[in-house]
């Protein structure tokens, strides 16, 4: 088995947006990067525009393809320093890129049909957690490994239960209660892993213009990127069981 010699990171869902620019800052670091991508095609063209990049088949709601890309990963590469879990959907209807107002009707509580919010849970929290059992092998055998879950700001219940949040509605029953499960869980595997060289911690990127939102976002994706690499990136007395944007602690 080989061993490669430098860092190596998988971001989930890098073949565009966020994750994607994830993927491009971690390489400028020396880190060598594996874009996993349910679409290859979409992973392979994205990884040929960042040096060094190789992309990976990972659809986070396939056990299978989780396995493969595992086993792929220990077999080509020999180890895994870095898991940024980034694959997300905003809701669980066949047209993910919405407008602002149709995220907001997407997610109404009363009436959002329970099969799309599963739809959103499979990918947004279930999907972290199994790519994450899946990678901590290869994590704990890493001298500093790191896992970054990709949250919002909608997930924290002190912002959406604060009478003055301009976007109250906005994460309605799926997508905001995901990310706050997503929180809940990035805490649990933080306890979990105390005592080890791993270091678990939830970012928001902030209101970015991807497809996710049809692009009305009022954040670049550099922006976005930089709080998910600095954590990937966090020195050994940096926290673990955080959840943060790039301008400080977010309360959950
Ligand atoms: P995006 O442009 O829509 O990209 C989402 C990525 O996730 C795509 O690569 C997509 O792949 C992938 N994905 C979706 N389901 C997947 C699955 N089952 N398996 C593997 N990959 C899957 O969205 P983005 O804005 O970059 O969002 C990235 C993350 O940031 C998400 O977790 C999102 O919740 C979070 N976030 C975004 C914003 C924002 O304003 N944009 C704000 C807060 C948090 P396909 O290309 O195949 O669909």
């Amino acid at each position: 088995m080989v061993m490669h010699d430098k860092p190596v990171a998988l971001v989930t869902g890098a073949n565009k947006g966020i994750g994607h620019e994830i993927a491009r800052q971690l390489a400028a670091h020396g880190v060598t990067v594996v874009i996993g991508a349910r679409d290859v095609a979409l992973g392979e063209a994205a990884a040929a525009a960042i040096r060094g990049a190789r992309a990976i088949a990972l659809d986070v709601t396939s056990a299978d393809s989780i396995a493969a890309a595992a086993a792929r990963i220990r077999r080509e590469l020999g180890r895994l320093d870095v898991l940024v879990n980034n694959a997300g959907i905003a809701n669980g209807g066949p047209r993910q890129a919405t407008t602002m107002d149709a995220i907001i009707q997407s997610g109404v509580p009363s009436t959002t049909p329970l099969a799309e919010i599963r739809t959103v849970f499979e990918t947004n929290v279930f999907g972290a957690i199994a790519v994450t059992q899946a990678m901590l092998p290869l994590l704990r055998e890493a001298p500093a490994g790191r896992i970054v879950n990709v949250s919002s700001r909608v997930g924290s219940m002190t912002t959406i239960s604060d009478p003055a949040y301009p976007m109250p509605r906005v994460g309605g029953v799926a997508y905001a209660p995901s990310k706050s499960a997503l929180n809940a869980v990035t805490i649990a595997f933080a306890q979990e892993l105390a005592g080890t060289a791993i270091k678990v911690n939830a970012a928001c990127p902030g209101y970015t213009a991807t497809d996710f939102n049809d692009h009305t976002g009022s954040r670049s994706v550099t922006e976005a990127a930089r709080e998910p690499v600095r954590l990937a990136l966090l020195g050994p007395d940096g926290p673990t069981g955080s959840f943060s944007n790039d301008a400080g602690p977010i309360p959950w």
